[in-house]
């Protein structure tokens, strides 16, 4: 849709993803005349197109597959599942369609000028949007919001054969499934694409430069989800460096480089490099704008979200890590109340955190090494899920909960579930820590039975030693 030259937009909101159209629709809730740009046809950015909503499509057919095979034990079989691959691909795109074109229409009823193309600024309050035609458009604006997100980050020195190379996105595309993956990388978007596909069939194997998978969480929590991931995917390769990628007629083939530098060679069909993120800030006209970049290419905000310019905002994953949705939209919505004058600020105690693998490993607040390094004076108190009657219910003994107290407060600083449905489950935690809720308050609120959401119940009455369903030797005073 284009505007009249002499139009000036209240709000100008560059990057349609979870941040951008958030922030658009609060805006126009709020009564501002807004425009939101985007190349995409409709809102969603990577979350909905190519992130959290397709990987989690594929993610639930996995869990179906994973769900047949375990009901063997409960003299339940299934044949072996077979995979139209084009029919799943399009079962997720319909998914992505279903919520791409939902938010589409919230544009149109919330009176929102869409403009598909790429932005830029030529000054501080005004930008030009290039379509994929290459037409192009000034716009003039009072307020502006950068939410631009982020792309792959590519690995330097790399064939880019791309026959043979995946990216998430590409990876999600599910052209095929290769017979042997290579996963360069073991943090949350290469542990989830590895479940997708060694469940679709192809041997998965993970090399992970660390010592181990998931640098950020607690490797307790890890050592359960490891120990799944273990059956299912051929090899996970820690202290591993893929190295010498050589095109091969049918493939890859990759030199491992394992510890103490010992190499191993093998060819693989595809190779998907997940190594991390970087944010989209350049392009952007920043420097004409006069907007100031900090480290790693992420854009400058202070707790309102706010540029070093006074009239422009940056949010999500172009503003800085965490980079997750649920981070993006509630810094979409702080900039818009700064926007309209309210006393808003980004300042969250805790962001949780969900891996949506089987199981499913998720954390808020602080985690017990970071707790360790803030040298606090804590406990942890765990909970087993071998003592849940749910777990045991639904075959699914494999997980823990724990929380991490503060010795003297008795408050929750942290908690990190492992186990299915942990991402459902961290919720309430993440409430608890927000509340300021102490050990005694998780203890004392009543938890339906039989559900899962009972482990974090135990798991504070662990701490008074007197978990219903664990027998734990007297706490030493
Ligand atoms: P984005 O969603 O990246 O959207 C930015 C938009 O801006 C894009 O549409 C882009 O095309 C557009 N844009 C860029 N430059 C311009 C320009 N110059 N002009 C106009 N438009 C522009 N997060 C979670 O919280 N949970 C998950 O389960 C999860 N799973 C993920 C799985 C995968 C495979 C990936 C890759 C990511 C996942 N994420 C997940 C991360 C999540 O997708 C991002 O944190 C989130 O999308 C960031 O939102 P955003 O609004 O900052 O930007």
């Amino acid at each position: 849709m284009h505007q009249s030259k002499n139009h000036t937009a209240d709000l100008v909101v560059i990057g349609a993803g979870p941040g951008g159209y958030t922030a658009a629709f609060l805006g126009a809730d709020l009564g501002m005349d807004v425009t939101l740009i985007d190349p995409n046809p409709n809102p969603g950015g990577v979350c909905l197109y190519k992130g959290c909503i397709p990987s989690k499509t594929l993610l639930n057919a996995a869990r179906l597959v994973h769900e047949a095979d375990d009901a063997a034990d409960m003299g339940i079989t299934f044949s072996k599942p077979k995979i139209d691959i084009d029919r799943l691909r399009a079962w997720k795109d319909g998914v992505v369609e279903k919520l791409t074109d939902g938010l589409g229409r919230l544009v149109s009823q919330r009176k929102i000028t869409y403009i598909r193309g790429n932005a830029a600024f030529t000054g501080n309050c005004s930008l030009q949007v290039v379509s994929q035609e290459g037409g192009s458009q000034e716009l003039a604006f009072k307020h502006a919001i950068i939410a631009t997100g982020s792309r792959p980050t590519e690995l330097s020195g790399l064939g880019k054969d791309s026959r043979f190379m995946l990216d998430s996105s590409s990876a999600l595309d599910l052209r095929d499934i290769p017979q042997q993956l290579l996963i360069v990388g073991g943090g949350y978007i290469g542990l989830e694409l590895g479940t997708v596909y060694a469940t679709l069939g192809s041997k998965v194997t993970v090399a992970e430069f660390t010592n181990g998978l998931l640098p950020g969480a607690d490797r307790d929590l890890v050592r359960v989800l490891s120990k799944r991931l273990d059956s299912l995917f051929d090899t996970i390769a820690l202290n591993t460096r893929a190295e010498d990628f050589k095109v091969q007629e049918d493939g890859v083939e990759v030199t491992l480089k394992g510890p103490e530098d010992v190499e191993s060679h093998k060819l693989f069909n595809k190779v998907l490099i997940a190594v991390g993120r970087q944010p989209n800030s350049e392009r952007l006209g920043l420097e004409t704008a006069g907007i100031d970049i900090g480290s790693q290419g992420f854009i400058k905000v202070d707790s309102q979200c706010r540029t070093n310019l006074v009239n422009v905002f940056a949010i999500g994953d172009v503003a800085g890590e965490p980079m997750l949705a649920h981070k993006a939209s509630h810094e979409g919505r702080v900039a818009v109340e700064v926007i309209a004058g309210k006393n808003a600020a980004f300042e969250p105690a805790t962001i949780p955190a969900v891996v949506f693998t089987d199981p499913e490993l998720a954390w808020t607040g602080l985690t017990e090494k970071q707790a360790r390094e803030k040298r606090l004076d804590f406990q942890v108190s765990r909970f087993s899920w071998a003592a849940s009657g749910r777990a045991v219910a639904i075959g699914r003994t494999d997980g823990m909960t724990k929380l991490i107290i503060d010795t003297n407060t008795q408050r929750i600083l942290g908690v990190g579930i492992v186990g299915t449905n942990a991402g459902e489950m961290i919720t309430e935690s993440v409430l608890a820590i927000e509340m300021g809720a102490n050990v005694t308050d998780l203890k004392l609120c009543i938890h339906p039975h039989p559900t899962l959401t009972e482990t974090v119940q135990e798991a504070a009455e662990m701490f008074f030693g007197t978990a219903t369903h664990m027998y734990r030797s007297k706490r030493k005073k």
